[in-house]
């Protein structure tokens, strides 16, 4: 049996690239830019105006009872206006093309109107109320670089520059494989000693969550069927993740199935809790995640380990957050535990109270959790105040 921190190494390495693909503005939103994106004009394009109201020359100001005869309107949208008469002013609007001859924009809340001039009330600086053309960026400027994940905000830019469709890196196809002869549908009534499988249900959503469809298929404790699922998943996904069927039980036949198909196992069994049975293997490009059933044992191992994985194969940034224990912990077996804890923040601090729940059996009680805190090997007693690395089941700044 390997350690935790070996087998996320093992993990870790065989991070691949799944290539890339273009998709539509309004569907790259999460995804990573497999492409810079440069400023295709100046920024702004022009020298614009910032405030409705008349732009004057500044050197012909003067004399604050000096009044502007207004020359003629500037709307957003319209041809650069020129100013004819450096002693006259144009009045503005906001988005407008400063015009010609003219470098300083005075607002209306600074100006007294009257027929078809205005006195300035206020002091004057030069350029003021101007957004100078190219001052934020110059043309061909990257404004984001390949590797940024797409957040609603940049979707400004993206839509700015005229990204109609943006490159972004692929996501490996997933299938997700149940197995077990007690598991029956979500819409079947089990039997006395049957369940509904769930926890494929939850891979499918988190992985909906990280904006992925995978597709879930089922298999009983049958040798030839799970062979024959297996076979065909390898030649159609770049990634299974299989629920069950690899702890020591005598119908778990699934990690002889996989070496027998040529997928190589990379470690099977490592010291933690949950998810002790965890197998990884891989064949050429195709890699298998193999859970145990259990469903905290699944929500655990899919966070510590596929998640990582996933994010540096499409290139996204993985951050581990931080977290202070509340109240003392105790944990005796050898094993690293991921305990199930609700956090909070005080004080610019993330807060971990910890809730170990009924086991890995235990899928009530995840829910009313916010993640595992990491409690390393090699302890019995984790103190208040401590701090330990945090494995959210959710985005937690959202
Ligand atoms: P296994 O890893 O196959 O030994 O299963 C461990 C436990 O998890 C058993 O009690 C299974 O019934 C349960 N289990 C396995 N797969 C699922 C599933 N898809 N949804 C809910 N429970 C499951
Ligand atoms: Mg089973």
């Amino acid at each position: 049996m390997i350690s935790v921190s070996e087998a996320y190494d093992i993990v870790l390495s065989t991070a691949q690239q799944f290539g890339s693909e273009t998709v539509p503005l309004q569907d790259s939103i999460g995804r990573i830019l497999a492409e810079d994106i440069m400023a295709d004009r100046p920024f702004p394009p022009f020298d614009r105006v910032t405030m409705d109201g008349v732009a004057i020359r500044f050197d012909s100001f003067d004399d604050p009872d000096q009044a502007y005869i207004i020359e003629s309107v500037a709307p957003a949208g319209s041809i650069q206006r020129v100013l004819h008469d450096p002693m006259k002013c144009i009045e503005v609007m906001t988005g407008s093309v400063l015009p010609k001859g003219t470098d300083t924009v005075i607002r209306y809340e600074d100006l007294i109107i009257h027929d078809k001039s205005c006195k300035i009330q206020s002091i004057v600086r030069k350029g003021q109320n101007v957004h100078a053309m190219g001052t934020d960026h110059p043309v061909d400027d990257i404004l984001l670089s390949s590797g940024h994940q797409i957040k609603a905000i940049d979707i400004n830019i993206l839509a700015t520059v005229g990204k109609s469709s943006v490159k972004v890196t692929k996501a490996p196809s997933i299938a997700i494989l149940s197995s077990g002869d007690e598991l029956v549908p979500v819409v079947s009534n089990p039997l006395p000693y049957q369940i509904r499988m769930s926890n494929v249900h939850m891979l499918k959503s988190r992985l909906k969550e990280l904006g992925i469809v995978g597709d879930h298929f089922h298999i009983n404790d049958d040798q030839a069927e799970i062979k024959d699922t297996l076979m065909e998943l390898i030649a159609k996904y770049d990634v299974l993740l299989l629920s069950g069927g690899v702890s020591k039980g005598k119908y778990d036949f699934i990690p002889h199935a996989l070496t027998s198909l040529g997928v190589e196992c990379l470690f099977h069994r490592v010291l933690q809790r949950p998810g002790k049975p965890l197998w990884f293997g891989k064949n050429k490009d195709f890699t298998v995640f193999a859970f145990p059933g259990n469903p905290v044992s699944t929500l655990s191992c899919f966070h510590k380990y596929f998640v990582p994985w996933l994010s540096a194969s499409i290139g996204q940034k993985y951050i581990i957050p931080k977290v202070v224990l509340r109240y003392d912990v105790e944990f005796k077996p050898d094993l690293t535990f991921f305990a199930q804890a609700q956090v909070e923040f005080e004080d610019g601090k993330l807060f971990a109270d910890i809730s170990k729940g009924n086991g890995s059996g235990d899928m009530i009680h995840p829910a009313m959790m916010d993640g595992f805190v990491e409690l390393p090997q090699g302890k019995s007693v984790y103190k208040s105040g401590e701090v330990y690395s945090f494995i959210p089941f959710y985005s937690l700044l959202k």
